[in-house]
């Protein structure tokens, strides 16, 4: 009999593993089922769905020959009966079973409870996507709750479409898990030149039914349109009732299974501790899982994803490596540091090395070297003898 995999969820990381598994030769039927109402599609991009760049349809990702039952929500697994439970109460049994529900967004309880005519927007699907673009339309102002790269990102797509936009952020300064302080100020100068005003060290307290957002300090805003863009949570309510387990996400090995043929890959997972949240993560993981389940590398191994961040738009374009704080007290992390700060084109690029392996780095303004320096990190490479090579293309100034 064809050996069945089921794949739960029709997101980024389960397309990537369908496109995969084939191109290897695996041999197995594979199933995606998909809550959304349409094909995998690169979620990425949906900032310019927003922007009106793209389409939502534009975004479709290839996913192999697998088969494709979307808005098809899977309500429960049977772990040792092998088989999953569909929304319309049909059972369906499977071999191999991998979970790639991805991750849900989470508003802010004092948010979450606003009245009821303006309870915030989120950007997690593309019809997301198209109901907060509809709603731009008729607005003049908008509070986006949330300044990391999601925010940013949904902010500059608010503002090109003509709306005045305030983020309202907690933290010191804007993307602060990818970002130093002096790369924070920079991207916050290049919102403002676009319309978008930043509120740091802010929080929002109340939405209310006229628009109005009521902040920690005591100010109000007038909004007209909210956007809570104020982290994921991995989606896990479907492994935790099947008795799988789950700490933030569902916990996985180096083989990314979670119990005898049961994996989980994506948002959804969580890895040596991690739940990464990143595109460039879902599909590392899919694609190991990929050689493993074809038969292409069958001990391949997952050994866990370096952070990466990056926002391409227009001027405001930063690509960060790991940890942003890395440097800032050099002698005490052992590290060295190069900096390169032009304040009047807005670009300011630093590397962090230990030893002769790159720590950390950032490039805002300009990416000019940004595949050697990704190359370098991903691979944890020895640098080159002059490493000012990937800050500038003009080499050391
Ligand atoms: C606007 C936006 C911008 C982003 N920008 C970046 C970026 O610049 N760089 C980056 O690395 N990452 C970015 N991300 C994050 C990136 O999109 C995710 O890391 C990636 O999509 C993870 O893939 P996934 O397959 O795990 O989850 P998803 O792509 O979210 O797919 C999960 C799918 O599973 C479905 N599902 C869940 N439960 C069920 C169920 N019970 N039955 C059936 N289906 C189910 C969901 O409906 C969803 O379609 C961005 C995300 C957004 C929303």
């Amino acid at each position: 009999m064809t050996r069945r995999i089921a794949v739960v969820g029709a997101g980024m990381a389960a397309a990537r593993f369908a496109e995969r598994f084939q191109a290897l030769g695996g041999d197995a039927e594979v199933t995606l089922y998909g809550a959304e109402p349409r094909p995998p599609y690169n979620r990425v991009l949906l900032a310019d769905v927003l922007t009106g760049r793209y389409a939502a349809d534009d975004l479709t990702l290839p996913a192999g020959e697998a088969q494709l039952r979307t808005g098809c929500e899977v309500t429960a697994l049977d772990v040792v009966a092998h088989t999953l439970r569909l929304a319309d109460g049909t059972q369906v049994p499977y071999d191999e079973l991998v979970l790639a529900t991805g991750a849900g967004p989470v508003v802010p309880a004092g948010v979450a409870a606003a009245e009821r005519a303006a309870v915030p927007y989120v950007v997690r699907t593309a019809d997301d996507c198209e109901a907060l673009a509809a709603a731009a339309a008729r607005a003049r102002r908008a509070v986006v709750i949330g300044g990391g790269v999601l925010g940013v990102s949904v902010a500059r797509a608010l503002a090109s479409r003509g709306l005045r936009v305030t983020i309202v952020h907690q933290a010191p300064h804007l993307v602060e898990r990818a970002l130093d302080g002096a790369a924070g100020e920079l991207l916050r100068r290049g919102l403002a030149a676009l319309g978008v005003e930043t509120r740091t060290g802010s929080t929002v307290r109340a939405v209310h039914g006229d628009g109005r957002v009521g902040l920690s300090d005591g100010q109000t805003l007038d909004a007209g349109l909210v956007v809570a863009a104020c982290g994921v949570r991995p989606r896990t309510a479907l492994a935790r009732a099947a008795g799988l387990p789950v700490r933030t996400g569902v916990v996985v090995d180096d083989r990314l299974s979670c119990a005898p043929g049961v994996y989980a890959i994506g948002d959804c997972a969580e890895h040596r501790g991690r739940a990464h949240g990143t595109a460039g993560a879902a599909w590392e993981q899919a694609d190991v899982l990929a050689a493993r389940l074809s038969g292409a590398a069958p001990d391949a191994a997952y050994a866990g994803s370096r952070p990466y961040a990056r926002l391409s738009a227009g001027p405001l374009e930063y690509a960060a490596f790991g940890d942003p704080a890395a440097g800032e007290d050099a002698a005490a992390d052992g590290v060295d540091v190069l900096r390169i700060a032009d304040a009047t084109r807005g670009a300011y690029k630093k590397l962090v090395l230990r030893g002769d392996r790159i720590a950390g780095a950032i490039l805002l303004g300009d990416l000019a070297t940004v595949g050697a320096l990704a190359r370098a990190y991903e691979r944890d490479e020895p640098v080159p003898a002059d490493p000012f090579h990937l800050l500038t293309s003009q080499g050391a100034s």
